[in-house]
């Protein structure tokens, strides 16, 4: 064997273990932070139509009722 393929293998070797040894910490790193990420966006970021007057409304701000938006309380009542 070549020393040049000692070399190969051996940084083969140890990429290997740095991506193995490190791997579950980023896994969950990147796992809670993709999950937070979501869920602002979700919450931030969605847009949804009012069934009664048609506004579109930040989901934040909307009413839930009967698997339909309603952008007001005043919205919910009419419908
Ligand atoms: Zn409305």
């Amino acid at each position: 064997m070549s020393p040049q393929w000692i070399i190969v293998i051996l940084l083969i070797a140890v990429v290997y273990f740095i991506f193995i040894k490190k791997r579950p910490a980023i896994r969950q790193n990147k796992k809670d932070s993709t999950k937070k990420k979501d869920k602002e966006e979700v919450e931030s970021n969605d847009m949804v139509e009012c069934e009664e007057c048609g506004i579109y409304c930040e989901i934040d701000d909307t009413i839930l009722s009967n698997n339909k938006y309603y952008c007001s309380q005043e919205c919910l009542k009419k419908s």
